[in-house]
């Protein structure tokens, strides 16, 4: 089996690269270790409900705006079905007590929040001002050429002390009050983090309706129909490069062949599968010593019928103005994010509810040589003891939604280590930092040719960041001015 190109993963990435090529009449085969594809954009079902796993909301959506345009190309904004969030406030930040609105529309969110700091107008505005600024010097953001751009302006600055600086105090806690969404911390984050991804969510916040694995299907779909292949349960085990050829081993026991290969596999993982000595030493040491991103613990909870309102935002919860300490391990949990999955019951309850929050990997490293199925029972025992701090903390906010839970069950880091390979369960996999912005950006060229990655790994995490990715991967195969102008005029 020989192919131009083997995909390893089908991830959102993968499926995005898979598709790309595909359309443009390379024969792609995607290998992929779990019985599903989509990585992240996963669900699973209890009792006949239906959980996200990995994407809980995505922003830029309207027409025009920078998901749709991509997306369209996918076909995607044809055939999602998709819900606007709350316009007058998609994220509620809840603080001390307090909850603040953060609304879409760039004026519109500077007008939601000044009732709760009429001082603050010239601060917020700046705020908005910076935005535009931030995603404006992002070419690929915008759907252009990488060129003459500003984009280390950003990268080497400091998202802590951006929004300290904008407004010392609770505005600023609360403007960073969303950081979970990119795992936000005082020691690396980096300010083009927030820029983005805020500056997407206020442009327009959308949640799909009935899953998001509707991404992944409809991507595969149209993966299919253009004559690419997906293998599913193929875990790859080993690469090989033999001469201009890479040869995949699974653990199967099968082997792919191609010209080229993209990974969408977390790179130090995929350079541990190859022979050492055809990389530079340098370029294997750094890519193997990255730092991850902080993991996560997440509930998910079937309610009992008529027992809690459908919310049609996020609800970021905070016991106090420090909104930094999710990637600490001292006080777990520091905070929580509640979100009920659409679509709503016909009565406007919910049926469904997930309740997330960071974890460090050392809370669950004891148990790091078990694996899904054979876990120990001291292990579960954990997974109940932090069910019901996250629960209790969730309480004060919400009186009354432990007795609305009729099922629930829940992740931890070794779940998502597990179920995506990504190394210590990371959310958005390689650690961003302001401090050495260079050293932590991933290309998606490497110096072996025909090797490329893809992925959160590569620019930005997230739907839109692992977009833009793809795009620039396949650039790298297809000529990116051509697959650009493909995109723009789809
Ligand atoms: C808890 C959580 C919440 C999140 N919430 C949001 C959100 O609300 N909005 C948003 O935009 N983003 C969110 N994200 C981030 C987003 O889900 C990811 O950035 C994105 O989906 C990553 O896509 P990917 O293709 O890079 O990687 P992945 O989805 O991790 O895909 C990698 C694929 O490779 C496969 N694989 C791994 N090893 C092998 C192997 N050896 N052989 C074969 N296949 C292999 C995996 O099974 C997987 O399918 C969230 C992430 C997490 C973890």
């Amino acid at each position: 089996m020989k192919y131009d190109v083997i995909i390893a993963g089908s991830g959102l990435g993968g499926l995005l690269c898979g598709y790309m090529l595909a359309k443009e009449g390379l024969r792609i085969c995607i290998l992929e270790k779990n019985h599903k594809a989509g990585g992240c954009l996963q669900t699973f079902h209890r009792t006949g409900v239906v959980f996200d796993t990995g994407v809980h909301y995505f922003g830029g959506m309207d027409p025009g705006q920078t998901l749709y345009r991509y997306w369209n190309y996918f076909g995607l904004t044809r055939t999602l079905a998709l819900e606007r969030m709350n316009p007058d406030g998609f994220d509620i930040i809840g603080i001390n007590g307090q909850d603040y609105p953060m609304a879409m529309g760039f004026d519109h969110f500077v007008e939601r929040l000044l009732p709760f700091f009429p001082s603050k107008k010239e601060n917020l505005e700046k705020y908005m001002r910076c935005l535009k600024e931030i995603s404006s010097s992002f070419p690929m953001y915008n759907l252009e050429l990488p060129k003459d751009h500003n984009e280390e302006n950003f990268r080497g600055r400091s998202a802590y002390d951006f929004f300290t600086e904008l407004s010392p105090g609770l505005l600023s806690s609360v403007l960073a009050g969303n950081n979970m969404i990119y795992a936000g911390n005082r020691e690396t984050t980096p300010l083009h983090l927030p820029g983005l991804i805020n500056h997407s969510f206020i442009s327009s916040a959308w949640r799909t309706v009935g899953g998001t694995s509707q991404i992944a299907s409809n991507l595969t779909d149209g993966i299919v129909s253009n004559g690419g292949e997906i293998m599913l349960f193929e875990e790859i085990t080993e690469i090989r490069l033999n001469g201009d050829t890479f040869d995949v081993m699974t653990e199967a026991g099968r082997s792919y062949s191609a010209d080229k290969l993209i990974s969408g596999i977390h790179p130090s993982k995929t350079l541990k599968m190859m022979e050492p000595s055809i990389f530079r030493k340098s370029f294997f040491k750094r890519i193997t010593n990255l730092k991850n991103t902080v993991s996560s613990f997440a509930v998910y909870i079937v309610l009992k019928e008529r027992s809690f309102r459908y919310l049609d935002h996020n609800y970021y919860y905070h016991p106090t103005e420090d909104v930094w300490k999710g990637n600490q391990i001292a006080e777990w949990p520091s905070g929580y994010m509640l979100h009920t999955p659409a679509p709503a019951a016909e009565d406007g309850f919910a049926k469904s509810l997930i309740l997330l929050t960071s974890m460090p990997f050392e809370k669950v490293k004891k148990w790091e040589h078990t694996y899904r199925g054979y876990r120990t029972q001291d292990y579960l025992d954990f997974k109940e003891q932090c069910t019901a701090e996250l629960l209790e903390m969730a309480e004060v906010r919400f009186p009354g939604l432990r007795s609305a839970i009729l099922f629930s069950e829940a992740s931890s880091p070794l779940t998502w280590r597990d179920y995506t390979g990504i190394p210590e369960g990371s959310m958005y996999g390689v650690e961003r930092d302001y401090k050495e912005p260079l050293a932590t950006t991933l290309l998606p060229a490497t110096r072996v040719p025909g090797l490329y990655f893809t992925g959160q790994n590569i620019n930005l995490h997230g739907v839109l960041g692992v977009t833009i990715s793809a795009v620039l991967t396949c650039g790298e195969i297809l000529g990116l001015e051509y697959l650009l102008s493909r995109v723009r005029n789809a």
